[in-house]
């Protein structure tokens, strides 16, 4: 039996979007998801020069959950439910789409009259048979109400889910782990394998997972029921996710995710016969329907 707790690497895919660049793990050709988790970024880091800023126009998302989690720079969200919500470094923002929403990232107007930093995690947590087509819903929760875990050189922020016996406050719809951990020099943290899948990214620094080294920029997906210990010689940060395996497939077309490939197609039509919900404030502009087949989707 291998009981190596690397199961598989995933090298991102890089893709320029102009004021910055994203490293896209998740999907992958040999991986759509980890647990719920079925899209993978890390934006930047990059900085904007004076008077630049970063506008996601409206646009739309079905099907799933997007998590925002900001290591430098701040976006102002607005979406459909008229939720507008500042988000800074160490705070989440969870957007769940289910039957349908839409939602804007700017640059808020202080950040844009000097240089500003650009530097974060995106995620999307697929719904769960079920939860597919709920309700939309929004939600923020402060850096200060998620739990932090110190030890052993180690300090963790649980941003969704159950780790090292502490939970965080964020709404889940199926079993989720998420942590950003950042390793001083000769520090070490234990990953437990209670989830069923796992995956750890590093940002930067110099990890190993029970002495196998981990490049940065690079998806290790681990193997299940394997626990081991994450350590750093000179200082490291990363990222943990994973959660439930889902038992039916999930799709991907630009902004959408479905079980079902028609309702992806659906979605699609309404969003260009423009029957999606409008943001209050934020009516003016919109993405556009990608014409073939869409490389990037309209990030976050
Ligand atoms: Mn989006």
């Amino acid at each position: 039996m291998n009981d190596a707790p690397v199961l598989m690497e995933i090298t991102p895919t890089t893709h320029d979007l102009g004021d910055f660049k994203v490293n896209r793990s998740l999907p992958a050709r040999e991986r759509t998801m980890v647990g719920p988790f079925i899209f993978f970024d890390q934006a930047g880091p990059a900085t904007l020069e004076p008077g630049k800023g970063i506008d996601v126009r409206p646009h739309p998302h079905i099907g799933l959950s997007t998590v925002t989690y900001m290591f430098e720079g701040a976006f102002m969200h607005r979406d459909s439910l008229g939720s507008v919500q500042l988000i800074e470094p160490g705070a989440v923002n969870l957007m769940t789409a289910g039957k349908g929403i839409v939602h804007s990232e700017r640059s808020p107007d202080n950040e844009r009259s000097g240089s500003s930093a650009i530097s974060a995690i995106q995620t999307w947590l697929a719904l769960p048979d079920g939860k597919e087509e709920m309700e939309p819903a929004f939600e923020h929760v402060g850096a200060n109400q998620l739990p932090i875990i110190e030890s052993g050189g180690t300090r963790a922020r649980i941003i969704m889910g159950s780790l090292w016996g502490q939970t965080a406050p964020v709404t889940t719809y199926a079993d989720t782990i998420y942590a950003d951990i950042i390793l001083s020099a000769g520090g070490a943290i234990p990953i437990d394998a209670q989830a069923e899948e796992r995956a750890l990214y590093v940002t930067d620094g110099d990890a190993s997972l029970d002495g196998q080294s981990l490049d940065p920029q690079t998806l290790y997906v681990l193997r299940p029921g394997i626990a081991a210990t994450l350590r750093s010689g000179s200082g490291a940060r990363a990222i943990l996710c994973g959660g439930e395996a889902f038992g039916t497939p999930r799709h991907v077309w630009w902004n959408f995710v479905s079980s079902s490939r028609d309702r992806l197609m659906q979605a699609r039509e309404d969003w260009e016969a423009m029957r999606f919900p409008l943001i209050p404030g934020d009516e003016e502009e919109h993405i556009p329907i990608p014409q073939g087949r869409p490389k990037t989707v309209s990030y976050p």
